[in-house]
């Protein structure tokens, strides 16, 4: 894993040597998922800090096991009886997806005297299978969560279509980050609007050319996981 996490770094350097931009304008969270707690303290050792995960109940159970000094990002769908385990956990929620969510947070982190980082989910393909907020609808999405005060708006986040082909997400790519720079100057309370979630193992290197500050990468890091997470294992956790 220390090779594969070296080659990655290497391919990340690589990318923003190529189109001109800082490495640190690049933030890598190590997507965990289904991972085992060994297997992230190997990714510790060798460097990385910050780890994303799409189940709270996985966060819970990996998060007091590991050094205090790891960043946990959430990821996933996120149901809001879930809610109450991941605020002051994780440093951002990529994945808000709807009103009802965003109102959600805010209620629970508001009375936990929190602020919460959070980026807004876009479904920036438009697909029906997909849950989240379209294009349109991620416009007041974006303008609630600016009036919400206990939601620290950080951004957008994106996962396109799966595809062989990285260059079948530069579209998905360009759309997000247009988007965020035509809601930025609307956003009066969201000074720290500057996040775009995109890239993932298959076509991280282009979502860097178009301007992601967060790629989330796992199986290029991790090795591919073993099986889709069945939605059985959620009903019988730890929480
Ligand atoms: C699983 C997952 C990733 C990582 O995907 P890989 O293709 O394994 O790199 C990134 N983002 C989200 C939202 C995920 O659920």
């Amino acid at each position: 894993m220390q090779e594969r996490i070296k080659a990655i770094e290497q391919r990340i350097q690589a990318a923003c040597e190529a189109c001109g931009r800082p490495r640190a304008s690049v933030g890598l969270v190590a997507v965990s998922k289904t991972k085992p707690v060994e297997m992230i303290e190997e990714a510790y050792a060798a460097g990385l800090r910050c780890f994303g995960e799409n189940r709270a109940q996985e966060i819970v159970a990996k998060k007091p096991l590991l050094p205090e000094d790891i960043r946990w990002d959430f990821i996933g769908n996120l149901q809001k009886n879930k809610i109450k385990y991941l605020l002051g956990q994780v440093a951002m929620i990529h994945s808000v997806n709807s009103e009802d969510l965003a109102r959600a947070i805010q209620l629970q982190a508001e009375k936990r005297a929190l602020i919460q980082d959070i980026l807004v989910e876009v479904n920036i393909a438009e697909e029906a299978s997909k849950q989240g907020a379209d294009l349109d609808k991620a416009r007041g999405l974006l303008r609630l969560c600016d009036s919400l005060p206990n939601l620290n708006l950080r951004g957008l986040m994106a996962v396109p279509p799966p595809s062989d082909d990285p260059e079948d997400s530069r579209p998905h790519f360009r759309a997000l980050r247009a988007l965020k720079e035509e809601m930025a100057p609307l956003l009066s309370h969201s000074p720290g609007f500057d996040q775009l979630s995109m890239g993932m193992s298959g076509d991280f290197e282009t979502a860097i050319e178009e301007g992601a500050t967060l790629i989330r990468i796992g199986s290029a890091l991790f090795g591919a996981r073993e099986q889709k997470q069945s939605n059985e294992n959620l009903e019988k956790p730890v929480i």
